[in-house]
């Protein structure tokens, strides 16, 4: 396995891998403080690609003034080692200045799609995303990029930049990974105490109740949610930041599920940590964004 700093060296590298070699590159942007929802996309980019690039790279511009760029979780001696374990091939680890030189001021917006859920919570958090993930698709060029339903409204924004810019790229949206008790995996988690954690799995338990509300057959978007939020309030270290059920393809909001996958999104703050997670109602998550 080889550390790459360098986005010259990583194009090169990349370039030889696709036109001498002609193996097919699987790639993975991460922020690092790695954990097994990440290792699970890297788990299927190895089944799919002959080559498996890993990013590591916490990107600056995806973050709000008040949010936690400062703070997030970095360690990329502990990074490397799980990569190397998981027979990751090439790790590309830019510094910020790498990806952002003196005098950058070009970015990329998806419009509409990123109005909503996340992108109404987190002002510019999505341009910060589309525009690092040009600039990583550019530079590693993979046949595959893997994407985690975690994230849902940013695979159905990346699908969307892709099918919009012409990438040639394929993009694969792999499925939440959970910890044993229902808590999404995710770096943020690492900001929990012990009470915070245990009080987190509220974010799940009111999905998994709204879903057997769905699967006893009620559609209504309002009584779904509120199904959702009994739960949530019933824990008085969670403030619910939103909760939402929008169409999964267009993320337009819904008033009922009629047809079609609908997803219901929610993000939720335990103590100061800010945290989300979701579920698809009505298909299966690999059909998710398959139209977006
Ligand atoms: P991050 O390092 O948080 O930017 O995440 C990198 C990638 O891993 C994104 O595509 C995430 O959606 C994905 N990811 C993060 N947590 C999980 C999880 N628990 N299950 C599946 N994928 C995940």
């Amino acid at each position: 396995m080889e550390v790459i700093n360098r986005r010259k060296r990583m194009m090169s590298v990349a370039r030889k891998l696709r036109q001498e070699e002609n193996r097919t590159i699987g790639f993975v942007p991460t922020m690092g403080a790695l954990h097994e929802g990440h290792l699970s996309l890297i788990h299927e980019a190895r089944a799919l690609c002959d080559v498996v690039v890993v990013s590591v790279f916490v990107n600056p511009t995806q973050f709000g003034p008040a949010e936690d760029f400062k703070a997030y979780p970095r360690d990329l001696t502990r990074d490397a080692g799980l990569l190397a374990e998981y027979n990751v091939d090439y790790v590309f680890a830019p510094t910020v200045e790498e990806i952002y030189p003196d005098g950058f001021s070009t970015y990329v917006t998806v419009e509409g799609l990123t109005d909503k859920l996340e992108g109404a919570a987190r002002r510019g958090h999505f341009r910060g995303v589309t525009t690092v993930v040009t600039i990583l698709l550019n530079i590693v060029r993979p046949d595959f990029a893997f994407f985690g339903q975690k994230d849902a409204q940013q695979a159905i924004v990346i699908k969307r930049l892709v099918r919009d810019l012409s990438f040639k790229t394929e993009v694969v949206v792999a499925p939440i990974v959970r910890e044993e008790s229902g808590l999404a995996m995710s770096s943020r988690n690492s900001y929990l105490s012990d009470e915070d954690r245990r009080a987190a799995q509220v974010l799940n338990q009111a999905l998994t109740k709204a879903s057997a509300a769905y699967s006893e057959g009620e559609r209504s978007a309002s009584r779904l949610i509120e199904a959702a939020r009994a739960i949530i309030e019933s824990e008085p270290r969670a403030k619910i930041d939103y909760i939402s059920l929008n169409d999964a393809d267009t993320l337009e909001t819904l008033d009922r599920i009629d047809d079609g996958a609908a997803l219901l999104s929610l993000a939720v703050f335990i103590g100061k940590t800010r945290l989300i997670d979701n579920v698809v109602l009505g298909a299966t998550e690999k059909q998710v964004g398959a139209n977006a």
